[in-house]
């Protein structure tokens, strides 16, 4: 079962795909949390990203494509993944498109997390995250970069929309409220074959 979940900076996708994808026996699969792995580790790659990903943009497709690709070969997603933060722009959901075709595969949902822009702008500025045991503040959200990061969600990541809406696969989901409230609606958008309990593939 291969999904991929959709949504602005600061909707819970993260948090809302390890929740599903611990429910569907799948890996979540974020390209973020990849990203943020290869600049913490110093590789070249992560030195290229960090360039892009400090300034609130995006890290260029063909770079993400590489890190991604490299993640799916790996012998956890052969029954499916959750995706988390890929695709983000219409290059790389073709690019996806064509690295599943070449195996005989296809997406089977795409589900999108809908919230208000004030709601993710509050959200990100509360948002501490882990670091070495301290609660820090992520670089890239820092009031300038989240103004960013949403501005670019707005023009190259939000037409994925409707583009997956023509392909049929699109679900909706109001991202509001509660992470336990979302995650059933989440949970009730999902494609039948996928749902717990589903006969799964
Ligand atoms: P996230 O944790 O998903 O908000 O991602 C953090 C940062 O990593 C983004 O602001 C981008 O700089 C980079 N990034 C993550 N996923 C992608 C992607 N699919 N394409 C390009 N850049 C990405």
């Amino acid at each position: 079962m291969r999904l991929v979940l959709l949504g602005p900076p600061g909707s819970g996708k993260g948090t809302q795909a390890a929740v599903l994808a611990e429910e569907l026996g799948i890996p979540a699969i974020s390209t973020g949390e990849i990203v943020r792995a290869q600049i913490a580790a110093a590789t070249e790659a992560g030195r290229q990203a960090e360039v892009y990903s400090s300034a609130g943009e995006l890290v260029p497709d063909e770079l993400t494509v590489a890190m991604l690709a490299t993640r799916l070969a790996e012998a956890d997603c052969r029954g499916g993944y959750l995706l988390d933060g890929f695709p983000r722009t219409l290059g790389q959901a073709e690019r996806l498109h064509d690295h599943l075709a070449a195996a005989g595969l296809s997406l089977d949902g795409v589900l999108e997390l809908v919230v208000d822009e004030d709601e993710v702008v509050r959200r990100l500025g509360a948002r501490r995250v882990q670091v070495d045991g301290a609660w820090v503040t992520r670089d890239d959200d820092r009031p300038d970069t989240v103004l960013r990061r949403m501005q670019v969600y707005r023009e190259l990541t939000a037409p994925l929309s409707d583009f997956y809406a023509a392909a049929g696969l699109l679900r909706r989901v109001d991202a509001h409220g509660e992470v336990a409230e979302v995650t059933a609606r989440l949970r009730a958008a999902l494609p039948p074959a996928a749902a717990p309990g589903g006969s799964g593939g």
